[in-house]
């Protein structure tokens, strides 16, 4: 995988279980020739075309990683169709029906679902890269087409309204950057928390999604076509936005480390 020879996926969330990942049903089951996995995942992303999964199950009441290879007996993914968010990657669901894997599918070290969380910190420090990616990009054509785009006889783009507009984009966006490089530097040495990566991905997806509805806004008419490319981005934000971890659920995470409540679960 890391050679970029294989394709892997991660699969976590289930039908029933999304934002409470504790209560997942898929079970591991030890036997004489290794484990027997049961249960089912939903919403995995490149499930359909990985070689191999990553499946997260509960062994004795404990959420442990499991890698399932593609072709193994009783494992299957289907695709879901539909979708109008990040269309250029596949979603499936998976099925496990019963399937056997050997001892050294267990990925050691893995005990809990803190295991499976701290895979996701990781992605989740992506995403606050990358929402600061999609504003750039909408920002970037908005301005472009406020500069050309000519009503009452001048450039939208001379309009205080549309002038406002680009200048709070251009401050959060650059807000977010700045959040996404003090975390960057954090990460660089090893200080970095599950607490601050919430705190980036919370904050730059919304004002991604924000910045997106704006930019499609001063596109007009012209923002609802895949002419531009502003549409894409909103669409796609919106996925970003509900997985690892949705908005709300950050808001609560942090809600927590406020005020040593725990506003959801447990
Ligand atoms: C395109 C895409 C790709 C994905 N890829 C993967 C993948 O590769 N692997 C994987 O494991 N999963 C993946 N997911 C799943 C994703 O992680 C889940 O969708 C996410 O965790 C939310 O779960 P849910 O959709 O079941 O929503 P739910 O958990 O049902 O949430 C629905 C709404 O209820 C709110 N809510 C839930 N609980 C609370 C609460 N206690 N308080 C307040 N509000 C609450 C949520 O914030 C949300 O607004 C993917 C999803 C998408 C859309």
């Amino acid at each position: 995988m890391a050679r970029g020879e294989a394709i892997g996926c991660f699969g976590l969330t289930e039908p029933d279980f999304g934002s409470d990942p504790s209560g997942m049903r898929t079970r591991a089951e030890k036997d004489a020739d290794g484990y027997v996995l049961h249960g089912s995942k939903m919403w995995i992303t490149n499930g359909s075309v990985a070689d191999v999964a990553v499946v997260w199950a509960k062994l004795d009441g404990n959420v442990r990683g499991f890698l399932v290879e593609k072709g193994t007996k009783g494992f299957s993914a289907r695709d879901i169709p539909g979708k109008f968010s990040l269309r250029v990657s596949v979603t499936s669901e998976l099925s496990l029906d019963r399937v056997k894997v050997g001892p050294d599918s267990l990925l050691p070290g893995t005990e809990g679902l803190k295991s499976a969380l701290s895979c996701l910190t990781q992605a989740r420090y992506g995403i606050a890269w990358g929402g600061v990616g999609s504003a750039l990009a909408c920002f970037d054509e908005a301005l472009r087409y406020a500069k050309t785009r000519v009503q009452f006889g001048k450039p939208i783009a001379s309009f205080q309204l549309v002038q406002k507009k680009l200048a709070d984009m251009a401050t959060q966006i650059t807000l977010a950057q700045l959040l996404a490089l003090r975390l960057g530097r954090l990460k660089e040495e090893g200080k970095a928390d599950f607490l601050h990566v919430s705190v980036a991905k919370r904050n730059n997806v919304a004002m991604a999604l924000d910045v997106a509805r704006t930019c499609r806004d001063i596109l007009g008419a012209n923002g609802i076509t895949d002419e531009y490319q502003v549409g894409r981005h909103l669409c796609n934000l919106e996925s970003v936005y509900t997985y690892e971890g949705t908005h709300d659920i950050h808001t609560l995470i942090l809600g927590q480390a406020l005020t040593g409540i725990a506003a959801y679960g447990d």
